[in-house]
């Protein structure tokens, strides 16, 4: 029998008005397995997120786990595993940062206190601030925050958008370092990122959307130089 992946995507279309921004994609991401998406500004990658999250109108299947989920509200799909670390930061930036992870976790009290553990272990400058309003958190530690988000719903897939956008290199290498260690415990992501040398060096496979397509998917190795720079600056 041939495993379908955790996520499997089939001939996802999604636009704003009449402008298509994500047009046909396929794709799958086993179990446990990070794969980048990249793409140059304006690419799709966004869009093929909220698609897969039911944040925007798509046409084309999504599958989580073999199930049909392109019916279901984004709440659902939540519920169903996926993980969701939009671009930009999204935190309660009055809350602060144990709240802000306390409010994102599962219902039951004890599962929800192991999860703000495991999430301080993986982000000790977040345990240091606990108590302090997200607001007073840098720019990279809200970042951790929002990422400590997601990981509270235990996902099994964690769709990571631009996760280094506006990051020094070395908070970026931290971020990354963590994303790591998630995917190590088993937990699958796909990330979006401008910069595919950072991206390649947690994920072995990539996929490069152009203009809303997929032009290639394969194991990084196969990403020469010269693919990136033609899909980046779109010669
Ligand atoms: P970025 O790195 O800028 O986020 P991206 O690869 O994520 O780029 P998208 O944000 O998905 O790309 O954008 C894909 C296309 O859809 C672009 O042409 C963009 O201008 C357009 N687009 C994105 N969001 C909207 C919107 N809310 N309304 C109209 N057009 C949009």
């Amino acid at each position: 029998l041939l495993s379908t992946g955790l996520l499997s995507v089939e001939g996802l279309t999604a636009g704003y008005g009449g402008a298509v921004a994500v047009d046909g994609v396929s794709l799958t991401v086993a179990a446990g397995e990070t794969v980048a998406l990249l793409g140059a500004n304006g690419a799709g990658k966004s869009t093929l997120f909220k698609a897969i999250l039911g944040l925007v109108p798509a046409r084309g299947g999504v599958r989580l786990d073999g199930v049909d989920i392109t019916g279901l509200p984004t709440e659902q799909r939540v519920g169903r595993g996926l993980g969701y670390v939009p671009e930009g930061r999204r935190v309660f930036a009055g809350m602060s940062v144990r709240d802000n992870l306390e409010v994102a976790g599962l219902p039951d009290r004890r599962a929800r206190a192991q999860d703000v553990e495991r999430v301080f272990a993986l982000f000790p400058d977040l345990a240091r601030k606990s108590a302090e309003a997200a607001w007073r958190l840098s720019g990279g530690q809200q970042q951790m925050l929002s990422l400590g988000r997601a990981l509270m719903g235990r996902p099994r897939l964690l769709l990571l958008d631009e996760p280094s956008l506006g990051l020094s290199p070395k908070l970026a290498q931290e971020l990354f370092a963590a994303v790591a260690a998630v995917a190590a415990g088993g937990t699958a992501v796909l990330v979006a990122e401008q910069s595919a040398s950072r991206a390649l060096t947690i994920a072995p496979r990539a996929l490069l959307l152009w203009l809303g397509r997929v032009v290639r998917d394969g194991p990084v190795g196969d990403f020469s130089a010269t693919v990136l720079q033609d899909a980046f600056f779109g010669l």
